[in-house]
């Protein structure tokens, strides 16, 4: 492991996002791997050297790989997950607030596609989103042919997407997210002491978290994930 991290608590609170990226020595993504150039992003430097290789290569075949999301906090997690469950944000043209009163149905279609706050793979330096979040761009010819070129390369390079299609070898979890891509040399022992040190009780600190809590976390969103 690349982090410095001595003990468990401390781990807890990086498994979490709860953290400085550069008290661990994360690096900033160089704009020309950013789909917004003005975004300041972090990875793990080995997870991100990786993600450079990879591009560097793809570019060869003529498929642009660009990052939309890194590594994103507790606290960038908490906005994303609050602004779409008090409906500030609408999720597929839904005010989800307005359409489901019941708090734990609320969470549940949140987590379709979202990892509640403290829940998600992008607080480890990682995992990243490539090119795009929608699942329109992978019908589109252009959007084939670059996760066609992920499907055949990315584990060349240690990058894995962990949200395949949900069907009998994957029954639980997120959603299908074609652009998700975790980089499991070091993802894979995160995602291991997540599950040995979940507790439901780290669920906190953020906008229906009771809700969450009475949801299969562990079980279905943790350990519902592809991994060869
Ligand atoms: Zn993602």
């Amino acid at each position: 492991m690349n982090m410095n991290a001595q003990n468990k608590e401390e781990k807890i609170r990086f498994l979490k996002g709860q953290y400085d990226p550069e008290a661990y020595h994360f690096v900033l993504i160089d704009p020309q791997y950013l789909v917004n150039p003005d975004k300041k992003l972090y990875m793990q430097k080995e997870a991100y050297e990786a993600f450079v290789a990879m591009a560097v290569h793809a570019k060869k075949d003529q498929v642009i790989l660009k990052i939309v999301s890194a590594t994103r906090l507790f606290e960038d997690q908490k906005l994303l997950w609050e602004n779409k469950f008090s409906g500030k944000r609408k999720v597929f043209g839904k005010n989800l607030a307005k359409h489901y009163k019941d708090p734990i149905k609320r969470a549940r279609a949140i987590m379709q596609y979202s990892a509640p706050p403290g829940l998600s793979r992008h607080h480890w330096g990682t995992d990243i989103d490539i090119n795009t979040v929608e699942t329109d761009y992978f019908k589109k010819k252009s959007g084939k042919k670059v996760y066609e070129w992920l499907s055949i390369h990315a584990s060349k390079y240690g990058f894995c997407q962990t949200y395949t299609k949900r069907d009998a070898c994957r029954p639980h979890g997120y959603n299908e997210e074609k652009w998700h891509w975790s980089y499991i040399p070091l993802a894979d022992q995160y995602w291991l002491d997540q599950i040995k040190w979940f507790d439901p009780e780290q669920i906190n600190g953020f906008m229906g978290c009771e809700a969450v809590r009475q949801l299969p976390v562990l079980e279905h969103f943790i350990k519902g994930i592809y991994r060869y």
